[in-house]
């Protein structure tokens, strides 16, 4: 966080904090922020997920759609920003709160000059959609990803600028993106990088705490730091205030040492209680924590506990 982008950033830690603490009730217009992160990108957030809004001379690209009951004021706030048409929507993952606003968007009848793509990996819609047979077709729904992609990386080109997807095996979750806009230098991250909350490894939906760890140093590579006051790369984080290199760090380095801490521990063949009772997280639980946040001290550590017996 530095220099011009101070005031923005203060501005998306304040609607992060409040957002752990007590969200406001969805569809609230006036929750919705809007924050400029970096050239053509912008930053949604008070919908649920945060959500990445690119726009320029094709139209609007959205990474996220968080929650569908967020969706009216959502699109008041993107047309703040621009009036053009919505092409594209990528997907960092399955969970409710990134892609819940897809059907809104998708429902407008499509226009066959400027139609809608929605983009997620293929773990993306394995989960969204019901398994069909062969003889079936398979039912169409709206918000669902059509261009799903199943290679490590997808790129395009939209509003004059080139934009790279990023497969990021079994981390959050088995689907996630992670989306460079290059031109703009910003990262997208999805909810492998939440500042100011430990992570949710969602084991049930194929994530692992390696994997986590894995793409967290990949978004680093992504990332430049800025060696003077302006510049260098953004992060959009799938929750909370817009990050820099500095701030993925320290959230990688955390994640490290906490998963060492309870491999260690296990080594010493204490059970999930004992590791838990022995508060691995100790002292990062007063930065990572918030009262009735989504992942408590504990649950951080029963993941990395039940990801690490996996392997
Ligand atoms: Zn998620």
């Amino acid at each position: 966080m530095v220099g011009r982008h101070l005031s923005i950033a203060l501005v998306a830690a304040t609607t992060a904090a409040s957002a752990g603490a007590q969200r406001p009730p969805a569809g609230d217009r006036a929750a919705i922020e809007v924050l400029p992160v970096q050239k053509n990108v912008y930053m949604l957030a008070g919908a649920g997920g945060n959500i990445t809004v690119q726009i320029g001379s094709e139209g609007v690209l959205l990474v996220d759609t968080a929650l569908a009951a967020s969706a009216v004021p959502v699109m008041a706030a993107i047309r703040q920003l621009s009036k053009g048409p919505i092409r594209l929507i990528i997907n960092t993952h399955v969970h409710p709160d990134h892609v819940g606003g897809n059907a809104a968007f998708a429902a407008p009848p499509p226009d066959p000059l400027q139609p809608l793509d929605i983009i997620a990996h293929e773990n993306v819609l394995g989960r969204l959609a019901k398994p069909v047979t062969g003889k079936e077709t398979p039912p169409l729904i709206p918000g669902l990803p059509r261009s799903e992609y199943f290679t490590p990386t997808k790129d395009l080109h939209f509003n004059g600028e080139a934009i790279v997807l990023y497969h990021e095996s079994n981390a959050h979750t088995d689907g996630d993106s992670v989306v460079l806009f290059r031109g703009s230098d910003v990262v997208s991250a999805g909810d492998i990088f939440t500042p100011g909350s430990y992570p949710f490894i969602d084991l049930d939906s194929g994530g692992s705490v390696q994997g986590e760890i894995a793409a967290l140093n990949h978004i680093l590579e992504l990332t430049v730091p800025a060696h003077t006051q302006e510049g260098g790369t953004y992060v959009i984080p799938g929750h909370g205030r817009i990050s820099d290199e500095a701030d993925v760090v320290e959230y990688r380095d955390m994640v490290v040492i906490v998963r060492d801490r309870v491999q260690d521990l296990i080594d010493k063949r204490m059970t999930q209680e004992q590791i838990k009772a022995s508060r691995p997280t100790r002292d990062y639980d007063g930065e990572y924590v918030t009262p009735g946040g989504f992942v408590s001290a504990d649950r951080f550590v029963e993941s990395i506990y039940n990801s690490l017996l996996r392997k």
